[in-house]
């Protein structure tokens, strides 16, 4: 199967079915566009988040961790010009009374006849496009007055800026060097859709690069082959995958380049993460509005403001992402199966304990104790529960790479089987060498199996 079967349907029933994430509220009737996260969910989304601080700061000493607020002062909404810009247009039609983003009408439908856009039919009664803001506001305190008004926090950059400073001095850092920070984001989009894809409370991971200005160009391409290189390491098919660069007239009132890396989505190639160049106009706007100098000084005297380079992803995108990439469906034995093909580091189980005859003692104590040993370590799931074929089924489902058997034969000579997820070859090994034969699977090279076409 190509990756052109795999449909948006598919992934959303998948996710259910297996309880990777749910429509929220569903008892209530849900709410437009928000997603709750089961189990293997949060496993796969931690998994995300994990490889990517690992990549950001364990695996290079130049970048730090942060967890800012989500409430900030508004006096940052200010400065960083999302009070004033941080808007979309907005258009309503006064027949289907639907809403629209007035600069994407080309992938909107018409609320009567969904076959043509918005404005197309002699029915369509558009208004002006009207500047709306995605901030979500609330208020501090008891009192709603006008002077406690906050926002939710539209993206994580802006709680990375204004602690700069602190950074710089604690950390004891000199440019380049890099704050890196994953939260959950507000955006009161006029348009969410597309599952996980645009939701209006999403998780980002937003790494804010500080260099010095004369090298901002070097940095800025080296960013953008840096995370292409992170998306391709866990597994997803570089041909899916590509980077477009932002047209002038398409920037941002910060930045001074953008690229955007982009993944061929059921729905068609759509942004993945952003790198931009942001100049110094942040940490300017910060100094500027907060009265507190963000510059760098050097040891010897010299000091300027720093430019910044930014890679902004969502985690709730690459998941999505991931998830998109590893679905495939083959027929094995006359027998369908669904299989996510999840690179081991992502897979939200990575091995399966299963006791060929849940009532067999000797197969039950020796399965029993290899689960308690590899749990130690791995997230390891024990099912005994059914057929064989159906438990294998269920892992394949939620992608588990390895399954370990424990049969007839286990307790004659301390030998189980490991079948691959991929390629199902099944080879027997000693019970005794599990743990480290799991070890070294997962961290060998690992190359998608499914066709990169
Ligand atoms: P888009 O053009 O899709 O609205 P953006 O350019 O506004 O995105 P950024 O502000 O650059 O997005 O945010 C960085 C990343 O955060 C995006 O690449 C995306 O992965 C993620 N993201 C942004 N908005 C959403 C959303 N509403 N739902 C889920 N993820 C989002």
């Amino acid at each position: 199967m190509t990756a052109d079967a795999v449909t948006m349907d598919k992934i959303v029933s998948l996710a259910r079915r297996r309880g990777f994430v749910f429509p929220s509220s569903e008892i209530y009737g849900g709410l437009g566009s928000a997603y709750d996260y089961g189990h293997y969910g949060v496993l796969a989304k931690n998994n995300v988040k994990a490889r990517w601080l690992e990549a950001m700061t364990q695996e290079r000493d130049d970048i730090v961790a942060l967890d800012s607020a989500i409430i900030l002062n508004p006096r940052v909404w200010e400065a960083s010009g999302h009070v004033a810009g941080f808007t979309d247009p907005l258009v309503d039609c006064r027949t289907c009374k639907l809403r629209f983003r007035a600069d994407d009408l080309e992938n909107a439908q018409c609320g009567r006849k969904p076959s043509k856009h918005p404005g197309e039919t002699d029915e369509c009664n558009l208004t002006e496009p009207r500047r709306f803001n995605l901030m979500f506001e609330t208020h501090l305190g008891p009192m709603h007055e006008t002077a406690d008004k906050v926002y939710l926090r539209p993206e994580t950059a802006q709680g990375i800026f204004v602690n700069f400073k602190n950074v710089l001095q604690l950390a004891r850092r000199t440019p380049p060097f890099g704050i890196a920070q994953i939260g959950k984001s507000f955006r009161n989009e006029i348009t969410p859709g597309n599952f996980l894809f645009r939701t209006r409370e999403f998780e980002q991971m937003e790494m804010e690069y500080f260099v010095p200005p004369d090298e901002a160009d070097r940095w800025y391409a080296y960013w953008v082959e840096e995370r292409l290189g992170w998306y391709t390491r866990y597994g997803i098919r570089p041909g899916h995958l590509r980077v477009r660069e932002h047209d002038a007239d398409e920037l941002s009132h910060y930045s001074k380049a953008t690229s955007d890396i982009e993944y061929l989505f059921p729905i068609g190639w759509s942004e993945l993460e952003g790198i931009a160049n942001r100049g110094d106009f942040d940490l300017t706007q910060h100094s500027e509005h907060s009265g507190t100098k963000l510059e760098y000084v050097g040891p010897d005297g010299e000091r300027y403001t720093p430019h910044v380079i930014e890679p902004a992803g969502g985690v709730d995108r690459a998941l999505l992402a991931f998830l998109v990439d590893a679905y495939d469906e083959e027929v094995v034995a006359e027998r369908e199966r669904v299989v996510l093909r999840l690179h081991p580091r992502i897979a939200p189980v990575k091995a399966a304990v299963l006791p060929l005859i849940a009532r067999d003692e000797q197969m039950v104590s020796r399965a029993r104790s290899l689960y308690e040993d590899l749990r130690r370590r791995h997230v390891v799931e024990y099912d005994d529960g059914g057929a064989i074929g159906r438990r294998y089924r269920r892992q394949d489902e939620i992608g588990t790479p390895f399954a370990f058997t424990i049969d007839e034969q286990t307790p004659v000579d301390d030998t189980v089987t490991v079948r691959d997820r991929d390629s199902l070859a099944q080879e027997r090994l000693p019970i005794g060498s599990v743990g480290a034969w799991l070890e070294d699977a997962l961290e060998r090279p690992w190359q998608p199996p499914k066709d990169d076409a």
